[in-house]
């Protein structure tokens, strides 16, 4: 895939380790061999996924002359954060659009990936209901801001745009070249599946290098059909954007609707789970919201017998450490 006809800024240093999971392999009795993808190392103030798709919407924001971005998220998104970590180091204004999925879940001084906003100098925080049309609140504060004379830039939710999920198509590629090096045959790579260009992005980066793995999405809000018709459709944009012959394949976009609980951002007890056993087996540190329920995913699909004895599974692991800490009791309660 040549990635050099699109702007890009340079966030990576390198590539992002992929580790063999001896102690939590054991654990789980030996029958699969779990590998992780340490996408919670990349750089940006606390790591995480949206590192990768913000060296391209980024990158487009400054080729259009922006001097601010906006751009929106849940209470507790670990997006907004690195939105507002990259800004800050680009020397650009960042301007939040909170959604309030929750009711009452939005708190001024609540700690994790809220206190970090404050840290990272965000200019304006708006908070607004759950189901609000989010486009259509970031486009009131674009109007707001040109008449103040800036030039701002929106990046959607999750920087899940087809100029985002580049990022993603960027770490299938890096990671078949990493497995290449390493001579570690995967039979299967689990990803967690949100605002979708993480998971879309891998898929058509998979299938732009001819990898050959399946790549399954663990959701963390919507049903199965939703999910995989998101996925597939912004996988789609984005082939058609790299250029990738043939596209991609409907039946290539699975998703596993089960780990998702009462809701997004709702705790789960196979979340609380897979986060302890993350973090006594092999000290990396998940988050409540996206991996966590992912790893829950794997987990399960583990103990159920789904991939084959002796079979190799990639983790990836997309961040979101950050948010633990607006979660403590429901760690310390379980
Ligand atoms: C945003 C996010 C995801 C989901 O990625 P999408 O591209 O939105 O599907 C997963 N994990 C973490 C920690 C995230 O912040």
């Amino acid at each position: 895939m040549n990635f050099t006809k699109f702007p890009r800024r340079k966030y990576l240093q390198g590539s992002t380790p992929i580790e063999f999971m001896p102690s939590l392999t054991k654990a789980l009795g030996n029958n699969v061999n779990l590998y992780i993808k340490r996408d919670d190392l990349l750089p940006g103030a606390a790591g995480g996924n949206k590192t990768r798709k913000l060296e391209f919407c980024i990158a487009d924001a400054i080729e259009k002359g922006a001097d601010s971005i906006i751009t929106c998220g849940a209470v507790q998104s670990n997006h907004a954060r690195l939105t507002a970590s990259w800004s800050a180091k680009e020397g650009l204004d960042c301007h939040l659009i909170l959604e309030e999925r929750v009711e009452g879940s939005y708190k001024e001084e609540a700690s994790g990936n809220n206190f970090l906003f404050e840290l990272l100098d965000v200019k304006t925080i708006g908070v607004v209901r759950g189901g609000s049309d989010m486009m259509a609140e970031m486009e009131k504060k674009s109007v707001e801001l040109a008449a103040n004379g800036k030039t701002p830039y929106i990046i959607p939710g999750g920087a899940s745009n087809s100029i985002g999920a580049m990022g993603y198509a960027a770490c299938a590629e890096e990671t078949m070249v990493q497995l290449n090096e390493m001579y570690l045959d995967i039979d299967h790579i689990i990803v967690p599946s949100g605002s979708a260009g993480t998971h879309a992005g891998m898929v058509v980066g998979m299938t732009g290098v001819n990898g050959n793995i399946p790549i399954s999405g663990v959701n963390v809000s919507r049903p199965k059909d939703v999910q995989e018709e998101i996925v597939y459709n912004l996988g789609i944009e984005t082939a058609e954007k790299l250029g990738v012959k043939g596209g991609i394949a409907r039946e290539g976009i699975v998703c596993f609707d089960q780990y998702v609980g009462p809701g997004y951002s709702l705790p789960t007890d196979s979340m609380t789970e897979a986060v302890k056993l993350f973090a006594k087996n092999e000290a990396i540190l998940l988050d409540p919201v996206y991996s966590g329920k992912a790893a829950a995913g794997l987990i399960d699909l583990v103990q159920k017998g789904h991939f084959s004895k002796g079979s190799n599974v990639l983790f990836l692991h997309t961040g979101g450490s950050p948010a633990l800490y607006a979660y403590m009791d429901t760690f310390r309660q379980a």
